[in-house]
């Protein structure tokens, strides 16, 4: 595009200009300018001595030069590059599976009681974890453990009767104990449910290779209004320093209960992406049971999960939302054949591809204790579903940390 030409048409000129690829596509003959073939000499002359003749010509084409050339400012032309990369950036006809796996035996639920049924599940989660390895291995998929920081550790002890006595604590109304008056204080052999080092070094040892994330260091409620700021602080430092003393550098975030609250920490403390919650249609109910009810009917019925992308968010975090709980069978969720969950996960599959979007899946290993041989055998469908895709080239598996990798340097805000 010659922009001798539309320099002269942006300052309102009548052009003469030779007929050929470019000039043409900017003058048009008679209505902004003149046309002339490259070797037309008489032309060329006859051309400017029309527009010198007539000023009234001269002042029609110039202005209707100038209305032409705005097409060609720099905003539209940037706009229209902008469109362009974005549409071959996007990976766009593939799908992306994540899964998620909230680490935490006793530290999950202490504060709200453990059942006897509910120990007995935690006791048997060992073998499940073992279990689930074997199956990710078995179909080559690699899953995000997010670990609560105590069970990084393999002992703890008291001093002078205070645990763990440098960290801040929260202030709940519904826990009005010490947050640490659990914690056995003791050692893996003797309190198997508030340790797991066993538990990490297992998933570290494992084939492929799976990324370790995080679960806060003792599942406290960030997003509840009694967890201040100093005390998330000096949960995720210490969360930092535990995982820094096995090497290990953590970028992916799951907040307890889902509950999110002190982005910005987060990402000062060298996080970079955490599990957000969906936009299914329970979630806007507000009645906690109803809520839950409703969650229920939606398993039941298997309907199409939500797929979405990673985003970016105020705080510098990305956001990979959690699209399916595959929940446990525990209690009433009893009622929910395995064949529902399988369902709904091969449909979220199926529409990933579709969109080219990511399905992340989660739950806690210790959800499989309730009904282990049925909800192995349904991962493991799942599973066979995620390798077949990925084998026939319309789907990939990453970790939440390789999602942040991935879409962390493209998809930012629209730069
Ligand atoms: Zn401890």
């Amino acid at each position: 595009m010659p922009l001798n030409i539309m320099e002269a048409m942006a300052a309102g000129l009548p052009v003469v200009a030779t007929s050929c690829r470019g000039n043409r596509d900017l003058v048009r003959d008679g209505e902004n300018g003149l046309l002339v073939r490259a070797d037309d000499v008489a032309g060329f002359v006859r051309s400017i001595e029309l527009l010198y003749k007539s000023k009234e010509f001269r002042q029609t084409l110039g202005e209707k030069g100038r209305s032409l050339v705005k097409a060609y400012t720099v905003d539209r032309v940037l706009s229209y590059l902008k469109d362009i990369y974005s549409i071959y950036l996007k990976p766009k006809g593939k799908g992306t599976f994540v899964l998620s796996l909230d680490t935490e035996l006793a530290w999950g639920s202490f504060d709200l009681g453990i059942s006897k049924r509910q120990r007995a599940a935690l006791l048997a989660t060992r073998p499940c974890i073992t279990k689930l390895l074997m199956l990710l291995k078995e179909h080559n998929i690699s899953a995000t453990f997010a670990f609560i920081g105590h069970l990084m550790l393999d002992r703890c002890a008291s001093d002078q009767g205070i645990k763990h006595g440098n960290l801040v604590r929260p202030d709940f109304s519904w826990y009005p104990r010490d947050w640490f008056s659990e914690d056995p204080a003791s050692d893996i052999a003797e309190a198997p449910l508030w340790y797991g080092r066993d538990i990490l070094l297992q998933v570290l040892e494992a084939q492929p290779k799976h990324e370790i994330g995080c679960h806060s260091f003792s599942h406290i409620i960030y997003g509840a209004p009694g967890c201040s700021r100093a005390c998330a602080e000096s949960d995720l430092s210490e969360c930092v320093q535990t995982a820094d003393m096995l090497d290990l550098k953590l970028i992916s975030f799951v907040y307890p209960r889902n509950h999110a609250g002190h982005k910005d920490l987060l990402f000062r403390y060298g996080f970079r992406i955490y599990r957000g919650l969906g936009n299914e249609w329970f979630q806007k109910i507000k009645n906690s049971l109803l809520r839950k009810l409703c969650h229920m009917i939606d398993q039941f019925l298997g309907l199409v999960p939500e797929t979405s992308l990673p985003f970016k968010e105020e705080s510098g975090l990305y956001n990979t939302v959690g699209n399916m709980l595959y929940m446990s069978r525990s209690g009433i969720r009893r009622l929910i054949p395995v064949t529902s969950r399988v369902r709904k996960a091969i449909r979220g599959i199926d529409r990933a591809i579709e969109k080219g979007e990511v399905f992340h899946l989660w739950f806690h290993p210790s959800d499989l204790a309730s009904d282990p041989k049925g909800l192995l055998s349904g991962l493991d469908r799942i599973f066979s579903y995620v390798r077949r895709k990925i084998d026939e080239g319309v789907l990939d598996n990453c970790t939440m940390g390789q999602l942040y990798e991935r879409y962390g340097t493209i998809n930012t805000s629209g730069e």
